[in-house]
């Protein structure tokens, strides 16, 4: 039997900016079920709003995470955490930026296999982004 490793927490500000991690839909189910039962348990909190800005829906999963704006910073960033938000948020708006009312944010480190997924994923995105940028400088 071995011990659980410790996990890590992050306080969020109101206005952080948080990218959502594309890819993760299979991630490995952590030790306490699901990923809002795992902010639940490390966070110490419970909580019923989706963590983004202005959403009043419930938060009903736990929304894998990068603490960064934009794809470019998302990139650079290679932890991942775990925020709790409504179905709309963590699916509907994937690789999506968005900011963040004041809420605690829990590691929640990727397995090998998923981090290669889903740097496929970021490349995908930031050529995606490039691509937008340019068309709008060639006129
Ligand atoms: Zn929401």
């Amino acid at each position: 039997m071995s011990a659980e490793p410790s996990v890590e927490t992050r306080h969020l500000s109101a206005g952080s900016e948080v990218t959502n991690i594309l890819g993760t839909s299979c991630a490995g189910k952590p030790v306490a079920g699901s990923f809002i039962k795992h902010w639940e348990k490390h966070s110490g909190c419970s909580r019923s709003k989706c963590a983004a800005q202005g959403c009043l829906n419930e938060a009903k999963e736990g929304g894998h995470v990068k603490i960064a704006g934009g794809p470019l910073s998302s990139l650079m960033k290679a932890d991942w955490w775990i925020i709790p938000v409504c179905k709309t948020h963590n699916k509907g708006l994937s690789c999506k930026s968005y900011k963040v009312d004041s809420v605690i944010a829990v590691e929640a480190p990727p397995k090998f296999n998923e981090r290669v997924r889903s740097w496929k994923h970021d490349f995908e995105k930031l050529g995606q982004y490039l691509k937008e940028k340019m068309s709008k400088l060639s006129i």
